[in-house]
């Protein structure tokens, strides 16, 4: 049973969004209607531009995040690879590999490219709020706002992605990088170590700070075991 529809196609790949994704969306939306300037539009009136422009942000969030995708999907075409398709879904998108790319420093080339693009599309945001803006970076119509949320959750989505743990990309150029010293497998187990010394630290943090980094502390270290097996599994190496 498929729970993805397509919605069209780039650069020849097919991308396509989760059903979970038609959930997600009217939920930002409604974070967004519900939360005061500069991170929202509470205020705005009438309700149907308060509406209609925060459903606008967030289908543009998601397309921000299609950019990163593509971004890694394009270097990857570069180097040799080729993308099955690229997915959104409930947490962001995934460009799924048909053929992956060995060489590491091609390796991080396409990774970094997600991350990089996010923060430049966002300082682009905010370069363009800020110049044609006549009030000020936090304030002004609508759609300077809209530009301005979008360009700080692309820097914060493309410093999020450096952190240097899997499922972030960050893990995956921290593996790449150790690669070029060590064979694959290795190189896996020592940047996992490090994402789960690194997921154990932020959850000692959130006990004391912030539950949400406790729960983001679990992922991370769910997710760097998983790796690890998966890559084991697939090295027959156990
Ligand atoms: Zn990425």
């Amino acid at each position: 049973m498929s729970n993805t529809y397509r919605i069209g196609k780039i650069i020849g790949i097919p991308i396509k969004v989760d059903i979970s994704f038609l959930i997600v969306l009217p939920l930002f939306a409604w974070f967004f209607s519900s939360r005061t300037m500069p991170f929202g539009f509470a205020g705005v009136q009438p309700e149907i531009l308060k509406y209609g422009i925060s459903l606008l942000t967030a289908i543009l969030l998601f397309a921000s995040v299609l950019i990163h995708e593509l971004a890694h999907s394009y270097f990857s075409l570069r180097y040799g690879g080729s993308i099955k398709e690229i997915r959104l879904h409930l947490l962001g998108g995934v460009a799924a590999m048909k053929k992956e790319v060995h060489e590491p420093l091609k390796v991080i080339i396409i990774v970094a490219a997600g991350p990089l693009s996010s923060i430049v599309l966002g300082a682009l945001l905010l370069i363009l709020n800020y110049t044609l803006n006549p009030v000020s970076l936090r304030e002004g119509n609508s759609l300077f706002i809209v530009a301005f949320i979008l360009g700080y959750l692309n820097i914060f989505l493309g410093f999020y992605n450096l952190i240097p743990a899997f499922p972030m990309d960050g893990g995956r150029i921290l593996r790449a990088f150790l690669s070029i010293y060590m064979d694959f497998v290795k190189a896996t187990e020592k940047a996992v170590l490090i994402g789960k010394i690194f997921a154990v630290s932020i959850g000692i943090l959130g006990l004391f700070t912030n539950i949400w980094l406790l729960l983001i502390a679990f992922y991370i270290y769910g997710n760097a075991s998983r790796e690890e097996q998966l890559v084991k599994m697939r090295y027959n190496r156990f």
